[in-house]
This record gives C-alpha cells, structure tokens and sequence, in this order.
C-alpha cells in the first residue's frame, strides 16, 4: 500500500514525500480511509506509530474538500498536554504546508491575552488542551459554533489528567454534528471505552497493536538492584555503554530527577534534567540540544516528556518503576520510533516487584531479567517469589483453627 492508494490531493501528497514517509504505517493505512470515509474512529494506537499523521492527513483532505470562510473555527484537535498539542500542531504545519489553511494553537504556559488576540481572525484549525481553551471559552473568547469535525488524541492520559470534564464541555458547545476521532494508546481499562461511547457514533474501532506486541520494535530488559547505590551504578555502566547514543531516564517525581541529574552531571555524563516546572522556552531549548545530540541524556518526568518527538533515542531507562501499565507503555514509546530498534530498561529493586509485576501483567507477557558482569544483584526474582510464597502457606490463627475444625 502507498499513499497515493488514498484519495489524496497531490498538495497533501508532496507534503508526505517531503517528510520521506516511503509507505503509510498500519494506523495510517486503517484510519485514514475510515476517516475519509467521514466515519468516526476510535484508534488504539501507541506513541511512535504514526498516529499523529492518521489523523492530520485525512483533517486536513475534509477542509480541501469542503472549502469554506468560516468565522470560526471548524476542525478542533485536543490533546493532553502543551507539548503533544505542539506536536501535532508541528504535524499540521508540515503535512499542511502546501495548503493556505489557518491554525491556531492554544495550551497553558503562555499569555493568556495574546492567545484571546490570535482567536479573534477567522481561522480554520484549532489546536488545543483542554483546561485552557475551557477557560477560553468561559471568557467568550473562542467559539466552537462551526466545528465539524474533532479529534482526541492520547485519550487515556486525558482521563488520568482529569480533563474529561473539561472535553465533554467543549464538545457540548459545539451545536451541530460533526465527526470526531479518538485516539489513545490503549483502549483497555481507563473508562476509554465508555468515553468513546460518550462521544463517537458507530465508530469504526481500529487497534494497531497489542501492547505485548510493541516489544518487536522496542528490546525490553530488567536489571535487579539491590539498593540506590547499585542501581545508579548500572545506570552509570548502561549510558556509559557504546550502543547508548541517546537516553531518556524516567523519574516518577521531579526532585528524584533532579537528585539524578546532579548525580550523573558529578560522574561527568552529558545529562540535563526535564521536569513539568520549567517554562516552555526552557523545555524548547533542552529538547532542542537534545535533538541535536549536545545532551546525551534527558533525565525527565512524565508530564515532561509527553508529546515528545524524539527520533534516536536509543535508550529508554526507567530509574524509577511507573506505577501503570498504560504509563508504562508511553514512556518505552519514546525509543524504536519509525521503524528504529530501541531498548527499554527497567531498574527494579525488590520494593519495586510489585509494580514490575502489574507492569507485566499489563503487557501480558514477562520481562526478561539481565545482568551486567561484575553489577549482579544479591537476589533473584525466585527468591522474592519464594520468599513470598513462605509467607503465605505459614498458616495464621484462623485458617490453623479451620484445619482443626476440619479433622
Ligand atoms: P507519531 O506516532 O505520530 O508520534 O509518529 C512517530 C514518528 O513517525 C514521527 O517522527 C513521524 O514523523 C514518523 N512517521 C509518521 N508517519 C510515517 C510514515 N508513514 N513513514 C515513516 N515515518 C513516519
């Protein structure tokens, strides 16, 4: 299958072959033609599939299709947070480049007026998280009246967020009907599904791959570490290793990051940290020398990271264990982008089994255990399971007093 299989106008199509996308990925080649078709999509799709084209290509072929001069606004495209709707607005602008179509992009982080300026000319697309265009919107300064189209991207980390609310009531402002995809990285669990149901009329429902399947593209490892020490230590070893050209280092909190960061700038390792505090232009910047390889590694938190666009990270190290799976699965995402190899490493000392373990379940499948020579830990996960199992079969006051009751 190529692009030129979709019915696309050649503006679109010479986008595409300046961007070097060869063939369209499995999201694309489903959900474009279901869109086109002006059909609702719900997509299970993980970061790094090419969803964001999905969905921009087949938006941006509905407004050739149907021009108009609208005084407002008539497709909306939401997104989580500022950096994934920059992303996709990154997206539109290159996909769009040859068409004279008008967005405007409105998150959190910046001047609240200037954006209540930018909304007043007619425009065409509208790019936006939740929570600030919400506020917008109370003030009279967006209007949604013309929107025929809508699409939600990262539904499930929408949901965690708690910007339910805030979406239903963007859609609730729009009076007429319009088409609307949804995108998430899993539709299990999360209330994606209800969700969906809220939104979508007889979707068609596209899952691209099961999150076990991911690991085809993305090398997923243990490594056991007994305490603090001995997992900076293998930290240390496996960016210092000459395969690592670039690697996120994942925190659950933002001053872990930063005790990390410091650590490893103390060992002389190129690394800055990435936490959802810094302003925009301080995030843009360290992105930036991180894209162009001055920083090898980005010691980052969740919020941070999201949305990123990062080709060529080879490492994705999770120093701390995320406490879900669906986080989980976006944070690997970061590496075995288009088509590359990545590897995923997770550091688990024996507090952090019982996440590992919901982790896996999550996955549906085991992840192997590795060791580096002379950094081996002084446990194995048998022996934790054993260590477990003992502690369960010791009968307790009531099952003993059942065993007697029995005899
Ligand atoms: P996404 O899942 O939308 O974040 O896209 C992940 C990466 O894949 C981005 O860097 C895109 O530029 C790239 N990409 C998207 N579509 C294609 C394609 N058809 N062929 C090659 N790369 C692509």
């Amino acid at each position: 299958m190529t692009f030129e299989d979709f019915d696309l106008d050649g503006a679109l199509l010479s986008a595409i072959e300046k961007q070097a996308y060869h063939k369209p990925t499995p999201i694309q080649a489903e959900a474009i033609p279901a869109l086109l078709e002006r059909q609702d999509v719900l997509a299970g799709a993980a970061t790094g599939t090419g969803k964001t084209a999905a969905f921009v290509l087949p938006m941006l072929q509905y407004l050739l299709d149907e021009p108009k001069h609208p005084r407002h606004p008539r497709v909306m495209l939401l997104a989580p947070t500022r950096e994934l709707a920059f992303q996709i607005h990154k997206v539109i602008k290159q996909l769009g480049s040859l068409c004279e179509f008008s967005s405007v992009i409105i998150t959190g982080g910046f001047d609240q007026n200037k954006q209540i300026k930018n909304l007043k000319d007619p425009f065409d697309i509208l790019v936006a998280t939740p929570g600030r265009l919400t506020h917008l919107m109370a003030e009279g300064a967006v209007n949604l009246s013309e929107i025929e189209m809508v699409i939600i991207d990262e539904a499930d980390r929408m949901l965690d967020m708690g910007q339910g609310k805030d979406v239903r009531a963007l859609l609730d402002a729009i009076p007429g009907d319009f088409q609307a995809g949804l995108f998430s990285a899993t539709l299990a669990g999360s209330g994606v599904r209800k969700f969906a149901e809220e939104i979508l009329e007889d979707p068609v429902t596209i899952q691209i791959e099961a999150p076990n399947q991911k690991s085809e593209q993305i090398q997923q490892l243990v490594y056991l570490a007994n305490d603090k020490a001995h997992k900076q230590a293998l930290l240390e070893n496996i960016l210092n290793d000459a395969s690592c050209n670039s690697a996120i280092v994942f925190c659950n909190k933002k001053e872990r990051a930063l005790e990390v960061a410091d650590w490893l700038q103390s060992r002389n390792v190129s690394a800055q940290v990435l936490h959802g505090d810094f302003i925009q232009a301080v995030r843009l910047e360290k992105m930036q020398k991180f894209k162009s390889g001055k920083i090898k590694v980005l010691v980052a938190t969740d919020v941070a990271a999201r949305g990123l666009d990062l080709l060529n990270v080879t490492h994705v190290i999770n120093y701390d264990m995320p406490f879900r799976g669906d986080i989980y699965i976006h944070r690997i995402g970061r590496t075995g982008r288009a088509q590359q190899v990545g590897l995923a490493i997770n550091l688990v000392e024996r507090h952090d089994i019982e996440h590992l373990q919901r982790i896996e379940y999550h996955l549906q499948q085991r992840l192997p255990v590795a060791k580096i020579k002379g950094l081996e830990a002084r446990f194995t996960l048998k022996d934790v399971e054993k260590s477990k199992s003992k502690k369960k079969k010791k009968p307790g006051k009531k099952s003993a007093a059942k065993k007697k009751a029995k005899k």
